[in-house]
């Protein structure tokens, strides 16, 4: 086990050797859906928006991570696409010296609107989370009837050029694990590069059940009843086992944080809406950036506070985020709040 190294070699490296190059960036933990597996219809324990950090807030530590090493931004939420703010991030972020990839999860109700905006301020790629293609089976599951604006807001993203354009599907048994084939037929038909992900622990709602998840293998054997997959080498980092589908190129990816978990290549870091920055979706301890930024000191020694932070929470990761262990405990917080 080495030391932090990031001041020699502007690399953030963990005391397991973890290069640290991802940053997921919450932009808010309130969202235009209501999936049932990430949050209740009645959910209504907001971060209150003072809390919220500003467009130049973000910036300022977006820049300080991207100076000790970090190379691509997510930015997610909740739902990201309800900041008014979005294409001036995007495009400050952008403007940044040593500017990140930036990409974007999103549910996609406001995609249409804005995809042109934001490829135009220095948009790469969108995320998009679309679990059914019926109309009616997605209003069940988000509480919305908004399935047609996800599809609309998908074709401007394709339109716009934030490609390629992936589609992220979480399967809930009995209720759309009759959907893995469908959803694969329809993404090759279209384009869409599609991963499942297992559901997690991490709803505010306290529903998850292990016996009740589709695990990776299911969704595995499912999926093989109708095409050949077959496993794409050198996955890296990325959180996706990726198969090529009847010999490629086409590829689908099975996202299996909880079967089996990939902690070990891990790349991530995590700054919340309200300026908390962790180690670890999955993390029980966040560091407060928010009140060094709001402090009264110089910017120059916020900037080193700021700094400081980074480096010691990236030091503190733990080496797997433990939630097959009997004494796992999940983060106080839902994913919505930490940004999925
Ligand atoms: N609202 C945006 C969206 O849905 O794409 C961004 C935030 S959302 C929390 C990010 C991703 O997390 C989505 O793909 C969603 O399906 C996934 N997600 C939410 N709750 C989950 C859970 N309990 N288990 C697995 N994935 C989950
Ligand atoms: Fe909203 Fe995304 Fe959670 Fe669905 S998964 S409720 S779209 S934050």
């Amino acid at each position: 086990m080495g030391e932090l190294r990031m001041s020699e070699t502007t690399e953030l490296v963990d005391t397991y050797g973890r290069v640290h190059r991802d940053l997921r960036v919450s932009l808010t933990d309130r969202c235009s859906l209501r999936c049932t597996y990430c949050m209740p219809a009645d959910f209504s324990d907001w971060i209150a928006n003072e809390k919220l950090l500003s467009t130049e807030e973000l910036v300022t530590v977006i820049g300080l991570c991207v100076d000790a090493g970090i190379t691509q931004v997510r930015l997610t939420g909740g739902e990201p696409l309800l900041r008014r703010d979005i294409a001036d991030i995007i495009r400050r972020i952008n403007e940044l010296p040593k500017a990140p990839r930036i990409s974007l999860t999103t549910n996609a109700l406001r995609l249409a609107e804005v995809a042109q905006d934001l490829k135009n301020a220095g948009l790469q790629r969108v995320n998009v989370s679309l679990d059914t293609l019926d109309p009616i089976r997605f209003k069940e599951m988000t509480h919305r009837d908004r399935f047609h604006d996800v599809i609309t807001g998908i074709e401007a993203a394709q339109a716009a050029g934030l490609t390629p354009l992936k589609v992220n599907s979480v399967l809930l048994k009995g209720i759309n694990d009759d959907e893995a084939i469908p959803l694969l037929r329809h993404a090759l038909e279209n384009d869409w590069s599609l991963r499942f992900i297992e559901q997690m622990p991490l709803d505010a709602g306290d529903l998850w059940a292990r016996p009740a998840m589709v695990t990776a293998d299911e969704i595995q054997s499912e999926l093989e009843r109708e095409f050949d997959l077959t496993p794409v080498p050198s996955r890296g980092s990325a959180p996706a086992e990726e198969f090529y589908v009847n010999g490629g190129p086409a590829t689908v990816g099975i996202i299996a944080s909880v079967t089996r978990p990939f902690c070990a290549a891990c790349d991530r870091l995590r700054l919340t809406a309200d300026g908390q920055f962790r180690n670890c979706l999955f993390a029980r301890d966040e560091t407060d950036v928010r009140a060094v930024l709001r402090s009264d000191v110089s910017q120059s020694e916020k900037d080193a506070g700021v700094r400081a932070i980074i480096e010691s929470v990236t030091k503190a990761k733990l080496p797997g985020h433990g939630i097959n262990d009997p004494d796992f405990i999940k983060p106080d917080r839902p994913m919505s709040a930490i940004g999925g």
